[in-house]
This record gives structure tokens, C-alpha cells and sequence, in this order.
């Protein structure tokens, strides 16, 4: 399978403005998951070119900032128009450093735009307020307006979307960016840019930085010219940043781990319930945040689900992503293997059942079989740690109130789901449930128009809808006197 168009897999960086070609031996090797191959290099950059992208976007920002937002709202919607144009080599370049099978990957650039896309929308609607005053004289004006240069960091699984959740309504608000995708996936982030230089985005505006995270990350948390850091990743290394950001007091948006709970009710429709657990549980190989970690199937109909889940699961199709049919790749890495033979062997020395899979795949490498285990309990890792992988669980629980006390018995508080048909369980187990998001019914519920993020460890502000431009902003008041 080829590109139609090479130029978009860069083996370079673009900092400040510039590309900077990657040149052995101060490069990241970049592997095809799938079949362990290097597709190529990018440059092993840290502080310094951090700093000179910092600076860039320190300068382009109040250019952009001062454009109308029908002007950067243009522009925008140029990038996003690129990005569908060249969906199929974004996909293409997305799958192979990443694994997901070729269509999902494609399926996400068209997600990922539309973040692109909504933000373009959204750039001209950020309405300020006109508040009567306290005094005859005096009248009290809000204006919202961009923070200024963010620091952005992005994890693996999403190589593309992550990252237009968030330059989207940054660049909209009239704030730059500087981003350091993760290690494993730069190419898709570096396609990106290639896409926003052809489509007018300003010199320095989007710097996109490859190498060390740490050094990158220290320096964007430490430099007081980055107002605000968002990231998207592990709650441990969010923690960090959150910590390094301190001393310059910046804004934080923080999209963390999840541990979600996926709930069938006795009066589900188990059919449409096992559909959903597909999606949320399986979709890119169990590794997404608001991946179902933890299946509760009430008593009655625990039996009944468990085989239909099994039966269903049993035909997903695992290969390279490459190949047609294939609905699951490969894990991202080794240590993604090893943590889901840690929570099998874990929930098997504790009593739990192998009902389907349950070890690595004949096909060698990353590879993992989809596996469902049965008599899950409490007591199991997996119970509270996210497992980032194709690994069901399923526990089984009594009553509403037992199976709210488990889901909730967790420090994350990421995406949550349930099936139910009686209305007023639906609503009372959706507000029971501390969760920043609720999918009722549904397994899938991230898209451009709606809030996503977290509470609790899961983490900080929202992505996408109406509210993701605010985290962009901040609210000047002015008082206008002498009337
Ligand atoms: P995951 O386990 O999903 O890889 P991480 O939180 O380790 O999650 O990684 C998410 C992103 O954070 C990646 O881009 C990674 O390179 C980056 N990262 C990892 N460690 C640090 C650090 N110390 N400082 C800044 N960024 C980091």
C-alpha cells in the first residue's frame, strides 16, 4: 500500500516555523507495531528547541490573536479540508505507526477534523458579556480572550485526534501551540503540520516537537511564557506535569486515565447491550480512556450475556491493520502486552474463569487474544487499574445499589455506560454515577459537539463542544465609569 502523496510522512520536525530533518544519530526510531519495522526517524530534539519554538509562538500568537476570528476561522477550515482530502494516506501513515486496522484509522482522521472543523465554527462565537453596573456611572464588560501560548502533549492511542481536540480550539481562540505527540506515533502529528503550513497556518503558530518527553515537558511546564499545558495521557505523568506547572501557576487541562464501568441492567435489551460493550470494550484493541475496564452484568442475566459477548467477540478478526476484515491490531508495545497477562493471571489466581482467549495470538509480536473473563471480583487488579487492553471482565452484582457503590468505588471518573429500560433507573443511575461522562444505552459517545473529559483522577476541563474554546480563554473584566 502506498502514499499518493510521500510528502506527508516527514521525517522531520517543524519548530518555529522551520523543518528540522532528522539526522542520525540524534533521532527516534519510529516501528510498525504490527510487524516491528522501522518506517523511519525523527529528530531527537529538547530544551533548547523548545524554547525556540516557545519564543516563535510567543510572537506569531499576538499576530494571530489580533486577525478577526472569520479570518482564522478560514484558515481552519482550510486545514480540516485538507485533512479529509488526504484522509486515506493519514490513515494509512496513522496505521503504521500505530496498528489500528486501516478503516478505524481513516474513521479517526474524519474524527479528528471534525474537531478541526467544529473549532473553525466555534472561533466565532466566543461572545464576551455586557453586565449592568453596580453604580449609576459604571457599566461592567467581559471580554474573553486567548491565554495566549499552550504547551500541548499527546498520547499514542489517538495519534491524530488528540491533538486536533486540542490545536483546534486553540488556534480558533486565537492562542498558538506548541505540541510533543508521543514518541511512538510522531508521523501522524508531523502530517498535521505539513497540512496547516499548506493551509496558512502562520509561521511558529504550531511548533511540533519530536524527542525527549521529559525534556520537552520541563521545559514547556517550567517556561512562564506557556500559559496553559495540555495533556493528554497517564494519570502519573499528568500528576507530574500538574506539579512542574505549579510554580508558574499555569492553567491546566488534563485528560487522564479511566477505569470505566460498563453496567447491563436486568431489563437491558442484551443484544444491543452486547453491541455496545463491542465498541466500548474492543474498539482500537481495549486501548482508549473511556474503554469499558470493568463489565457489571446483573444477576439474571449474567449467564445469558456472558455467552452472547462471547460468541460476538469470538469473530472479531485480529491482524495486521493492513489486511482486509481486520477489526484488531496489534498492542502498541510490549509493556501494553505484559499489563494484560498481569491482570489474567491476577483475576485467574483469584478465582476467575477463562471464557474466551485469555493469551498472547499465534501471530507472534503484540499481538493478543480477545479475551473475556467470568467471576470477576473486587478483590482483582483489574477491578481498579485500567487494563489498556483487549481484556473483558465481567463481575456480577445484585441490585442498583450495589452495582452504583462498585462502579463508583474507583479514583477515576472518566467515561461510565449502562443498558436499562426503565426510565426512571436510567436517570437516577445516570446522576448516581461520578462520572464526567454517562453513555446510556450506547457504547460510543465521543464527538466534536459534545464535552469530553473527566472528574477525580481522570482529570481537568473539557475537549470538544461549546466548552472547549473557554478552556482557551480568560475572562478580562473591564469597568467602564463616568457615564
Ligand atoms: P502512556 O502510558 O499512554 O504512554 P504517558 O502518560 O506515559 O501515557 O504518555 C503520554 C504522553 O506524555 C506521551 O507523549 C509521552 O511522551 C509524554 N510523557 C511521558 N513522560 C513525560 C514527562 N516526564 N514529561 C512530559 N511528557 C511526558
Amino acid at each position: 500500500m502506498k502514499l499518493k502523496d510521500t510528502t506527508l510522512l516527514r521525517q522531520a520536525a517543524y519548530v518555529a516555523g522551520r523543518w528540522i530533518e532528522a539526522k542520525a544519530p540524534a533521532v527516534v526510531a519510529v516501528t510498525n507495531p504490527a510487524t516491528g519495522e522501522v518506517i523511519g526517524n525523527v529528530p531527537r530534539l529538547g530544551a533548547a528547541e523548545t524554547r525556540e519554538a516557545i519564543e516563535a509562538a510567543r510572537v506569531a500568537q499576538v499576530e494571530w490573536a489580533g486577525r478577526t476570528a472569520k479570518e482564522r476561522s478560514v484558515i481552519l477550515r482550510r486545514w480540516f479540508e485538507l485533512m479529509m482530502a488526504n484522509q486515506d494516506d493519514l490513515g494509512l501513515i496513522l496505521t503504521l505507526e500505530q496498528g489500528k486496522p486501516l478503516a478505524e484509522a481513516k474513521g479517526e482522521i474524519a474524527y479528528g477534523a471534525s474537531f478541526i472543523e467544529w473549532f473553525a465554527e466555534e472561533a466565532r462565537r466566543v461572545y464576551g458579556d455586557i453586565i449592568p453596573g453596580h453604580q449609576r456611572d459604571k457599566r461592567i464588560m467581559v471580554l474573553k480572550q486567548p491565554i495566549g501560548v499552550v504547551g500541548a502533549i499527546t498520547p499514542w492511542n489517538f495519534p491524530n485526534a488528540m491533538i486536533t481536540r486540542k490545536a483546534g480550539p486553540a488556534l480558533a481562540a486565537g492562542c498558538a501551540m506548541v505540541l510533543k505527540p508521543a514518541s511512538q506515533t510522531p508521523f501522524s502529528a508531523i502530517a498535521l503540520a505539513v497540512l496547516a503550513e499548506r493551509a496558512g497556518v502562520p509561521a511558529g503558530l504550531f511548533s511540533v516537537l519530536t524527542g525527549s518527553a521529559s525534556e520537552i515537558g520541563a521545559e514547556m511546564t517550567a517556561n512562564p511564557t506557556v500559559r496553559k499545558i495540555t495533556f493528554t495521557g497517564s494519570t502519573e505523568i499528568g500528576a507530574q506535569l500538574f506539579a512542574q506547572s505549579a510554580p508558574t501557576i499555569k492553567k491546566l487541562g488534563l485528560e487522564l486515565g479511566g477505569n470505566a464501568p460498563f453496567i447491563v441492567f436486568d431489563d437491558a435489551d442484551l443484544d444491543a447491550a452486547v453491541e455496545g460493550a463491542l465498541i466500548a470494550k474492543f474498539r482500537n484493541n481495549g486501548q482508549t480512556c473511556v474503554c469499558a475496564n470493568r463489565i457489571y452484568v446483573q444477576e439474571g442475566v449474567y449467564d445469558a450475556f456472558a455467552e452472547k459477548l462471547a460468541t460476538a467477540v469470538a469473530k472479531l478478526k485480529i491482524g495486521n491493520g493492513l489486511d482486509d476484515g481486520v477489526v484488531l491490531g496489534p498492542l502498541i508495545d510490549d509493556k501494553a502486552v505484559a499489563k494484560v497477562e498481569e491482570h489474567i493471571a491476577d483475576a485467574l489466581g483469584k478465582g476467575a474463569q477463562v471464557s474466551l482467549g485469555g493469551k498472547r495470538h499465534a501471530l507472534g509480536g503484540t499481538f493478543f487474544e480477545t479475551t473475556i473473563l467470568t467471576g470477576v471480583t473486587p478483590e482483582m487488579a483489574v477491578a481498579r487499574e485500567e487494563t489498556f487492553g483487549p481484556l473483558a471482565p465481567l463481575f456480577a452484582f445484585k441490585d442498583e445499589a450495589d452495582v452504583i457503590a462498585q462502579a463508583n468505588d474507583t479514583e477515576f471518573g472518566l467515561a461510565s455506560y449502562f443498558y436499562a429500560r426503565d426510565l426512571a433507573r436510567v436517570w437516577r443511575v445516570a446522576e448516581a454515577l461520578e462520572y464526567g461522562m454517562v453513555g446510556v444505552n450506547t457504547g460510543l459517545i465521543s464527538t466534536a459537539e459534545a464535552p469530553f473529559g473527566g472528574v477525580k483522577s481522570s482529570g481537568l476541563g473539557r475537549e470538544g463542544s461549546k466548552y472547549g474554546i473557554e478552556e482557551f480563554t480568560e475572562i478580562k473584566y473591564v469597568c467602564l465609569g463616568g457615564i
